[in-house]
Protein backbone atom coordinates (compact mmCIF):
# COMPACT_ATOMS: atom_id res chain seq x y z
CA UNK A 1 0.00 0.00 0.00
CA UNK A 2 1.55 3.24 -0.80
CA UNK A 3 2.12 5.64 1.60
CA UNK A 4 -0.03 9.10 1.80
CA UNK A 5 2.20 12.28 2.80
CA UNK A 6 -0.62 14.46 4.51
CA UNK A 7 -0.61 18.25 3.52
CA UNK A 8 -2.06 20.84 6.00
CA UNK A 9 -5.77 20.54 4.73
CA UNK A 10 -5.78 16.83 5.07
CA UNK A 11 -4.17 16.90 8.51
CA UNK A 12 -7.07 19.49 9.19
CA UNK A 13 -9.68 16.64 7.67
CA UNK A 14 -8.40 14.26 10.03
CA UNK A 15 -7.95 16.13 13.62
CA UNK A 16 -11.35 17.05 13.16
CA UNK A 17 -12.92 13.72 13.14
CA UNK A 18 -10.30 12.10 15.11
CA UNK A 19 -10.32 14.32 17.91
CA UNK A 20 -11.51 13.51 21.65
CA UNK A 21 -11.49 14.46 24.46
CA UNK A 22 -8.74 14.21 27.32
CA UNK A 23 -10.37 12.46 30.51
CA UNK A 24 -8.85 13.71 33.51
CA UNK A 25 -9.18 10.11 35.31
CA UNK A 26 -7.67 9.13 32.33
CA UNK A 27 -4.52 11.83 31.29
CA UNK A 28 -1.79 9.58 32.46
CA UNK A 29 -2.03 6.64 30.96
CA UNK A 30 -0.16 6.18 28.06
CA UNK A 31 0.53 5.01 24.55
CA UNK A 32 3.16 5.28 21.79
CA UNK A 33 3.13 7.44 19.20
CA UNK A 34 2.58 4.88 16.82
CA UNK A 35 0.03 5.22 14.28
CA UNK A 36 -1.34 2.42 14.45
CA UNK A 37 -3.21 2.29 16.90
CA UNK A 38 -6.95 1.59 16.18
CA UNK A 39 -9.95 3.76 17.42
CA UNK A 40 -12.74 0.71 17.81
CA UNK A 41 -10.33 -2.11 17.84
CA UNK A 42 -10.41 -4.45 20.73
CA UNK A 43 -6.45 -3.64 22.44
CA UNK A 44 -4.88 -7.01 23.43
CA UNK A 45 -4.03 -5.37 26.75
CA UNK A 46 -4.51 -4.38 30.55
CA UNK A 47 -5.63 -1.18 29.26
CA UNK A 48 -8.90 -2.50 27.28
CA UNK A 49 -9.83 -3.78 31.00
CA UNK A 50 -10.10 -0.53 32.08
CA UNK A 51 -12.91 1.11 30.90
CA UNK A 52 -14.23 -0.33 27.56
CA UNK A 53 -12.97 -1.28 24.22
CA UNK A 54 -13.08 2.07 22.92
CA UNK A 55 -10.89 3.15 25.10
CA UNK A 56 -7.37 4.72 23.97
CA UNK A 57 -5.30 6.52 26.01
CA UNK A 58 -4.52 10.69 24.93
CA UNK A 59 -0.95 10.79 26.47
CA UNK A 60 1.03 9.41 23.20
CA UNK A 61 4.78 8.96 24.06
CA UNK A 62 7.96 7.18 21.63
CA UNK A 63 7.77 3.84 23.46
CA UNK A 64 4.55 4.53 25.98
CA UNK A 65 5.98 3.81 29.30
CA UNK A 66 8.88 1.39 28.61
CA UNK A 67 10.01 4.80 26.72
CA UNK A 68 9.64 6.58 29.44
CA UNK A 69 11.31 4.44 31.32
CA UNK A 70 14.30 4.16 29.09
CA UNK A 71 14.11 7.77 29.33
CA UNK A 72 15.11 8.71 32.52
CA UNK A 73 18.24 6.32 32.34
CA UNK A 74 19.39 8.53 29.41
CA UNK A 75 18.94 11.71 31.30
CA UNK A 76 21.15 10.23 33.81
CA UNK A 77 23.60 9.14 31.85
CA UNK A 78 23.79 12.17 29.34
CA UNK A 79 23.61 14.56 32.53
CA UNK A 80 25.72 12.46 35.33
CA UNK A 81 22.82 11.87 37.93
CA UNK A 82 23.01 9.13 40.06
CA UNK A 83 19.81 6.41 39.76
CA UNK A 84 18.31 3.35 41.63
CA UNK A 85 17.33 1.37 38.75
CA UNK A 86 14.47 -0.13 41.13
CA UNK A 87 13.32 3.00 42.68
CA UNK A 88 13.38 4.40 39.42
CA UNK A 89 10.23 1.55 38.20
CA UNK A 90 8.80 1.41 40.83
CA UNK A 91 8.50 5.83 40.98
CA UNK A 92 7.18 5.17 37.17
CA UNK A 93 4.63 2.82 38.18
CA UNK A 94 3.51 5.02 41.14
CA UNK A 95 2.76 7.64 39.05
CA UNK A 96 0.69 5.47 36.39
CA UNK A 97 -1.35 4.38 38.94
CA UNK A 98 0.00 0.44 39.34
CA UNK A 99 1.50 -2.15 37.50
CA UNK A 100 -1.02 -2.69 35.32
CA UNK A 101 -1.36 0.22 34.16
CA UNK A 102 1.85 0.56 32.70
CA UNK A 103 1.75 0.23 28.98
CA UNK A 104 4.15 -0.79 26.10
CA UNK A 105 3.22 -2.58 22.79
CA UNK A 106 4.54 -5.02 19.97
CA UNK A 107 3.03 -5.96 16.87
CA UNK A 108 1.61 -8.98 15.02
CA UNK A 109 4.54 -9.31 12.39
CA UNK A 110 7.38 -8.77 15.18
CA UNK A 111 6.22 -10.32 17.98
CA UNK A 112 8.13 -10.96 21.26
CA UNK A 113 6.69 -8.34 24.12
CA UNK A 114 7.87 -4.86 22.37
CA UNK A 115 10.06 -5.57 19.24
CA UNK A 116 6.88 -4.50 17.00
CA UNK A 117 7.83 -1.00 18.72
CA UNK A 118 9.63 0.88 16.20
CA UNK A 119 11.34 3.33 19.22
CA UNK A 120 11.99 0.47 21.08
CA UNK A 121 13.69 -1.35 18.30
CA UNK A 122 15.70 1.53 17.17
CA UNK A 123 17.11 2.24 20.67
CA UNK A 124 17.87 -1.97 20.76
CA UNK A 125 19.63 -1.31 17.40
CA UNK A 126 21.70 1.30 18.50
CA UNK A 127 21.34 2.26 22.44
CA UNK A 128 24.31 4.59 22.24
CA UNK A 129 22.35 7.10 19.97
CA UNK A 130 19.70 6.76 22.56
CA UNK A 131 22.53 7.72 25.02
CA UNK A 132 22.05 4.38 26.45
CA UNK A 133 24.15 1.39 28.12
CA UNK A 134 24.44 -2.40 27.62
CA UNK A 135 23.27 -2.62 31.24
CA UNK A 136 20.35 -0.18 30.44
CA UNK A 137 18.80 -2.79 27.45
CA UNK A 138 19.58 -5.80 29.81
CA UNK A 139 17.33 -3.49 32.74
CA UNK A 140 14.45 -2.65 30.16
CA UNK A 141 14.55 -6.29 28.93
CA UNK A 142 14.27 -7.75 32.72
CA UNK A 143 11.47 -5.26 33.12
CA UNK A 144 9.79 -6.63 30.29
CA UNK A 145 10.14 -9.77 31.36
CA UNK A 146 8.53 -9.04 34.82
CA UNK A 147 5.38 -7.46 33.38
CA UNK A 148 5.06 -10.54 31.47
CA UNK A 149 4.95 -12.74 34.20
CA UNK A 150 2.80 -10.42 36.09
CA UNK A 151 0.09 -10.92 33.56
CA UNK A 152 0.83 -7.08 32.43
CA UNK A 153 0.82 -7.55 28.61
CA UNK A 154 1.80 -5.51 25.66
CA UNK A 155 -1.11 -3.83 23.24
CA UNK A 156 -0.27 -5.96 19.91
CA UNK A 157 -0.64 -3.52 16.84
CA UNK A 158 -1.65 -4.90 13.47
CA UNK A 159 -0.89 -3.22 10.16
CA UNK A 160 1.50 -1.74 7.74
CA UNK A 161 3.15 1.83 9.03
CA UNK A 162 1.53 4.32 7.23
CA UNK A 163 2.43 7.03 8.97
CA UNK A 164 2.04 10.02 6.39
CA UNK A 165 2.82 13.22 9.14
CA UNK A 166 3.58 13.97 12.79
CA UNK A 167 1.89 15.88 15.25
CA UNK A 168 2.89 17.70 17.82
CA UNK A 169 -0.65 18.19 20.13
CA UNK A 170 -1.01 20.56 22.79
CA UNK A 171 -4.32 20.68 24.68
CA UNK A 172 -7.03 18.57 26.44
CA UNK A 173 -8.32 16.99 22.95
CA UNK A 174 -6.08 13.71 21.61
CA UNK A 175 -6.06 12.82 18.26
CA UNK A 176 -7.23 8.72 16.99
CA UNK A 177 -4.23 8.42 14.53
CA UNK A 178 -5.59 5.91 11.86
CA UNK A 179 -7.94 8.08 9.73
CA UNK A 180 -9.84 6.64 6.34
CA UNK A 181 -9.24 9.79 4.24
CA UNK A 182 -11.07 10.65 1.13
CA UNK A 183 -9.69 10.82 -2.13
CA UNK A 184 -10.41 10.90 -6.10
CA UNK A 185 -9.63 7.65 -6.02
CA UNK A 186 -11.87 6.56 -3.13
CA UNK A 187 -11.10 6.41 0.91
CA UNK A 188 -7.40 5.15 1.44
CA UNK A 189 -5.98 4.36 5.09
CA UNK A 190 -3.62 7.07 6.39
CA UNK A 191 -1.90 7.12 10.01
CA UNK A 192 -0.15 9.92 11.77
CA UNK A 193 2.79 9.54 13.78
CA UNK A 194 1.57 11.56 17.26
CA UNK A 195 3.04 13.18 20.33
CA UNK A 196 1.31 14.73 23.17
CA UNK A 197 3.44 17.07 24.32
CA UNK A 198 1.24 19.27 27.13
CA UNK A 199 0.41 15.71 28.38
CA UNK A 200 3.85 14.27 28.19
CA UNK A 201 5.16 17.19 30.34
CA UNK A 202 2.30 17.27 32.73
CA UNK A 203 3.13 13.57 33.62
CA UNK A 204 6.92 14.49 33.38
CA UNK A 205 6.50 17.45 35.92
CA UNK A 206 4.78 14.78 38.30
CA UNK A 207 7.14 12.22 37.36
CA UNK A 208 10.46 14.29 38.03
CA UNK A 209 9.34 15.35 42.09
CA UNK A 210 8.50 11.62 42.69
CA UNK A 211 11.59 10.77 41.22
CA UNK A 212 13.29 12.78 43.68
CA UNK A 213 10.79 12.42 46.63
CA UNK A 214 11.84 8.90 46.37
CA UNK A 215 15.82 8.82 45.92
CA UNK A 216 15.57 7.21 42.34
CA UNK A 217 17.43 10.11 41.42
CA UNK A 218 20.41 12.04 43.13
CA UNK A 219 20.83 15.21 42.16
CA UNK A 220 24.10 18.07 42.39
CA UNK A 221 23.55 20.08 45.64
CA UNK A 222 21.22 23.26 44.51
CA UNK A 223 19.47 21.54 41.67
CA UNK A 224 16.04 20.40 42.46
CA UNK A 225 13.17 18.80 40.94
CA UNK A 226 12.46 21.91 38.17
CA UNK A 227 16.25 21.03 37.12
CA UNK A 228 15.05 17.46 36.18
CA UNK A 229 12.25 18.21 34.74
CA UNK A 230 14.20 20.26 32.48
CA UNK A 231 16.85 17.49 31.41
CA UNK A 232 14.21 15.06 31.22
CA UNK A 233 12.55 17.12 28.77
CA UNK A 234 15.67 17.66 26.56
CA UNK A 235 16.21 13.99 26.46
CA UNK A 236 12.58 13.51 25.80
CA UNK A 237 13.42 15.78 22.67
CA UNK A 238 16.42 13.85 21.52
CA UNK A 239 14.58 10.27 22.02
CA UNK A 240 11.73 11.85 20.00
CA UNK A 241 13.77 13.18 16.62
CA UNK A 242 16.09 9.94 17.07
CA UNK A 243 13.36 8.36 16.12
CA UNK A 244 11.70 10.17 13.67
CA UNK A 245 14.50 11.20 12.07
CA UNK A 246 14.72 6.95 11.37
CA UNK A 247 11.49 6.09 11.28
CA UNK A 248 9.97 9.24 9.54
CA UNK A 249 12.72 11.31 8.45
CA UNK A 250 10.96 13.07 5.13
CA UNK A 251 7.63 13.68 6.83
CA UNK A 252 6.21 16.85 7.60
CA UNK A 253 5.79 18.03 11.22
CA UNK A 254 2.68 19.71 12.37
CA UNK A 255 1.56 21.45 15.71
CA UNK A 256 -1.63 20.78 16.50
CA UNK A 257 -2.87 23.80 19.72
CA UNK A 258 -6.47 22.73 20.80
CA UNK A 259 -8.79 25.01 22.80
CA UNK A 260 -10.57 23.82 25.58
CA UNK A 261 -13.81 23.20 23.34
CA UNK A 262 -12.11 21.47 20.82
CA UNK A 263 -11.17 23.71 18.60
CA UNK A 264 -7.46 23.77 17.20
CA UNK A 265 -4.84 25.59 15.30
CA UNK A 266 -2.57 24.11 13.54
CA UNK A 267 0.69 24.67 11.92
CA UNK A 268 3.45 23.40 9.26
CA UNK A 269 6.95 23.43 11.45
ZN1 LIG B 1 6.39 -4.50 12.79
ZN1 LIG C 1 6.04 2.07 19.69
Amino acid sequence: MAKIILNKAQVSQLVWDNRYPVKEEEKFLSRCIDGRYEKNSKLKSQMSKLENNNFLPALSIPGADLGELALILATANDFGLAVDYEKVFQGLIKVVGGLKNFSYHTDSHHGGLALGCGHFGQILKDFVAYNLQKKDIEFLEEKLKFLEKKDVLPVILEGEHLEGAVLLIKGDWAVYPRYYLATDEGKKLVEVFAYHQSLADERRKILAKRLIDDGAVVLYPGCDEDYLYQVMSDEAENHLFETLNRLGKDLPIYSVVFDAQGGFDIEKR
